[in-house]
């Protein structure tokens, strides 16, 4: 089974992990922390982190499409 899939960043403020949708890392749409209810928006030029993820998540993307 194959599970787990969904980027996530952690919360500056509690570090709760917040799951992330492609338009939060595009930094179209904020993600809300259910930890504290900090809403964050991810900017690109600012944080490379999101980045690292997105590329994490396009080699599970493609270990799912057996390109491995
Ligand atoms: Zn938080």
């Amino acid at each position: 089974m194959y599970q787990g899939s969904s980027p996530k960043i952690s919360c500056p403020h509690c570090q709760t992990p917040i799951v992330v949708s492609l338009d939060v890392l595009f930094g179209a749409a904020q993600a809300l922390c259910n930890g504290c209810g900090s809403t964050l928006k991810v900017n690109q030029e600012k944080n490379r982190e999101p980045l690292q993820l997105l590329e994490e998540f396009m080699t599970e993307v493609n270990k799912i499409k057996g390109i491995n």
